[in-house]
């Protein structure tokens, strides 16, 4: 049975000052603290409300809604597995989140779509990547993987070309800010609480316990659990964690395909990715409303939330100019660089890539559509994090790693970094 009570909330130390009538919280044994209320951080927060009754949640977030940052600005795409080095922490977390989140979308009533992805080599010197990357998709146990010739392809996706192909008919398409919107509501159902416009500004740690403080708000816990995105880093320096790595933001723009041409795409249309890059390459992708978008590019942002190209920060700025990282990425990649600023600059240079497997769609059949910004974990020597990448500290556990496939994975990152917490 359900009761309502006049209460301030045990776990909540300054919060409900207009007295509101709240939902009477259980008594808990153990109180975790979340920072972050994307898709990472509301599955860990679920999967601990649901998992472990006598532990209750509070998920804290400085936005006013769930999913704000990289889970409301993603391709949407439920990945199925081809790119990860096999026995990853990747690897394995995709493949199994994959299963568990088209169970969950079916359950919840969750918009999810196997409309299927092939990944295309158009030049004979991908032809070898594409090997290797059809070597890593079965060994990663890929469902239904074929690969196919030209005819092949243009059977799957009559407008694409190439000279050979994966085909990946369960990568999907889904909602993921309503994946978000669902895990929120699973953890209130479950008693614990998701806390908005409540910046985190100090962690504290005290004898036995952990104050999490937003100016003049604060939560006392007894763990916490940082899943900040694009400011992990930051926030996880805040409670004690280590400096390395350095979270790196890389703007990934889209464009629209006019509705006269969305039919020229059925599902997702990859090219081979670069293996010197965690990023996949500018792709065509059906998005669950049906219309048809190309991207993400990846160009380094001048701010952490840098979703426009004049959105300028000089704090973030001097923060990515001060890591000793930076420098060495810049040594090592800047020809790339260059290569992706000038495709963000102009439409036509964007779309001479991904004209490349579908001809039929050029600069004067996109219109620009926003961006997303990843949070890239940048290690001290300069190289990208590949794996995800989750650092315990005493009572502080901290995702510092959690770019693609992460929203695909997130059932599965919630129960791996429970069992790392729990045992
Ligand atoms: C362009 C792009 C395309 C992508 N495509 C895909 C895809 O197709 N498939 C896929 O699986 N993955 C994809 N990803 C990756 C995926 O979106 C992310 O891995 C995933 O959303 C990470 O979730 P998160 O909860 O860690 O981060 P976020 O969703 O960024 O959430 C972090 C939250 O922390 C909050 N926060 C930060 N600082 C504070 C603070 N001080 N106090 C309180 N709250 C704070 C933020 O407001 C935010 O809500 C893509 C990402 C991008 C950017």
């Amino acid at each position: 049975m359900r009761f309502y009570i006049k209460v301030k909330n045990p776990a909540i130390d300054s919060g409900s000052r207009d007295g509101s009538i709240r939902e009477a919280a259980p008594v808990a044994d153990e109180i975790i603290g979340i920072i972050g209320a994307g898709i990472v951080g509301l599955a860990i927060g679920r999967e601990i409300s649901l998992r472990r009754p006598g532990t209750r949640v509070v998920v804290v977030e400085k936005e006013s809604e769930v999913g704000q940052h990289q889970t409301g600005h993603n391709s949407g795409v439920v990945h199925a597995g081809i790119y990860y080095t096999p026995g990853s922490l990747k690897a394995e977390l995709c493949t199994r989140g994959r299963l568990l989140l088209r169970e969950y979308c079916g359950e919840r009533g969750i918009a999810y779509d196997e409309c299927g992805k092939l990944v295309v080599a158009v030049r004979e010197d991908e032809l070898g990547r594409l090997d290797d990357l059809e070597k890593r998709a079965r060994e990663n146990g890929v469902p239904g993987l074929r690969r196919v010739d030209p005819s092949g392809i243009r059977e799957i996706e009559p407008h694409a070309a190439g000279l050979a192909a994966l085909h990946s008919p369960e990568t999907a398409i889904t909602d993921f800010p309503g994946v978000a919107k669902a895990f929120a509501e699973d953890i209130r159902r479950a008693g614990g609480e998701v806390r908005l416009n409540f910046p985190v500004t100090a962690v504290k740690r005290n004898v036995g316990s952990i104050r999490i403080e937003s100016g003049e708000q604060s939560v006392t816990v007894d763990q916490v659990i940082v899943c900040a995105g694009i400011h992990t880093d930051k926030v996880a320096r805040l409670a004690g964690d280590e400096p390395a790595p350095r979270i790196i933001p890389f703007r990934g723009e889209y464009m629209r395909v006019s509705d006269e041409k969305t039919d020229l795409v059925r599902g997702m249309i990859y090219p081979v990715p670069d293996p010197r890059y965690p990023f996949l390459g500018v792709h065509f992708t059906r998005r669950v409303t049906g219309i048809v978008e190309v991207g993400p590019n990846a160009v380094l942002a001048t701010a952490r939330e840098g979703y426009t190209r004049t959105t300028f920060s000089l704090p973030d700025l001097a923060g990515i100019a001060t890591w000793p990282g930076t420098w060495q990425m810049a040594r090592k990649h800047w020809r790339t660089g260059i290569k992706e600023v000038r495709g963000s600059l102009s439409k036509s240079h964007y779309m001479a890539e991904a004209m490349r497997y579908v001809p039929e769609i050029g600069a004067a059949d996109v219109v620009r559509a926003g961006a997303g910004v990843r949070a890239q974990a940048l290690d001290r020597d300069g190289s990208l994090v590949d794996d995800f990448r989750i650092h315990r500290l005493g009572p502080v556990t901290a995702v510092r790693n959690a770019p693609s496939p992460a929203a695909t994975s997130s059932l599965a990152i919630a129960a791996h970094v429970v069992a790392e917490i729990f045992g």
